[in-house]
């Protein structure tokens, strides 16, 4: 596996890819890898001729009381990870080197990142946009490949793709669990055992809301209420958004006619998690 940090060396190696024909699938991630991350290389690796994973912990997608400096970092432990797979390339460049000292220019899709995450995370996916443009630009992937766990995220990605004109195809991966259907997370090394267990909590409210909509309710409170009945039963647990929202437009609904998305964000302790069930049968 090769290790690049440059931007030109990135730039330099895909370049000559793409010059042989051929295609170049990659997966941007921060590191601390888990399966989920995982599942994306190896669906990279079975689509495209090469594969370049990148660990890069972004800092403008972090805000200022945010957990950049604590995000888990663990290049090394991930680069085997990596190599065990075969991934071609790593890229892992220092931030001065994707953000130097004359950088302006922000990329953002404003009427998709002002709910849900959002809403408690104002910057956050103009940082993601950013990063992410800039890595397609080096990159210049055939395929990217994103988890529907941050369907936030992959949406706002998605448009940009599509408004930008950039022609990359974004493939979207399902998200992976862990056996109690915890949505694996980076953020999820933090969770004490017993609080790993509590989060089990989350996907089952979720799962508990689907049902109560395919069983007929249409009013979105009753559906909500449900859920946070559920919620409140795991000890130390807050809630930050609990949310019915169209499928499309990820704004809030009343009523359910159409598909939605059921989103949560919650705390444990000083962990946040995410996650999201659709219903799209209505
Ligand atoms: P992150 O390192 O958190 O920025 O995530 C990098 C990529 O991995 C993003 O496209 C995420 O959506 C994806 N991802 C994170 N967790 C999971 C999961 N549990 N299942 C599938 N994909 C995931």
């Amino acid at each position: 596996m090769k290790i690049i940090e440059s931007v030109e060396d990135i730039q330099l190696w895909s370049q000559s890819k793409r010059g042989q024909g051929q295609s170049v699938g990659f997966v941007p991630t921060m590191g601390a890898l888990h399966e989920g991350h995982l599942s994306l290389m190896r669906r990279s690796l079975s689509q495209a001729d090469v594969t370049v994973g990148s660990l890069f912990v972004n800092p403008t997608q972090f805000g200022v009381d945010e957990d950049l400096d604590a995000y888990p970092r663990l290049l090394e432990d991930d680069m085997n990870k990596l190599a065990d797979l075969g991934v071609n390339v790593v890229f892992c460049p220092e931030a001065q080197e994707v953000y130097p000292q004359d950088f302006k220019t922000w990329v953002e899709v404003p009427s998709l990142a002002q709910h849900l995450c959002g809403a408690s995370r104002p910057g956050h996916f103009r940082g993601v946009c950013t990063v992410v443009s800039i890595f397609f630009n080096l990159v210049r992937p055939t395929w990217a490949y994103f988890g529907e766990k941050d369907f936030q995220q992959l949406r706002i990605i998605e448009q940009m793709v599509q408004d930008l004109r950039m022609g990359v195809n974004v493939v979207v991966c399902p998200t992976i669990r862990e056996p109690n259907g915890l949505a694996m997370s980076s953020r999820n090394a933090y969770l004490s055992p017993e609080q790993r267990e509590n989060a089990g909590m989350i996907y089952q409210a979720l799962v508990e809301m689907r049902q109560h909509i395919l069983a007929g309710e249409t009013q979105a409170d009753a559906v909500l209420s449900k859920g946070r009945a559920m919620l409140d039963k795991a000890p130390g647990l807050t809630i930050d958004y609990l949310e019915v929202v169209d499928y499309n437009t990820l704004l809030p609904v009343s009523c359910v006619e159409h598909a939605v998305i059921v989103a949560v964000s919650v705390c444990l302790g000083l962990v946040r998690l995410i996650d999201h069930i659709d219903v799209k049968e209505i």
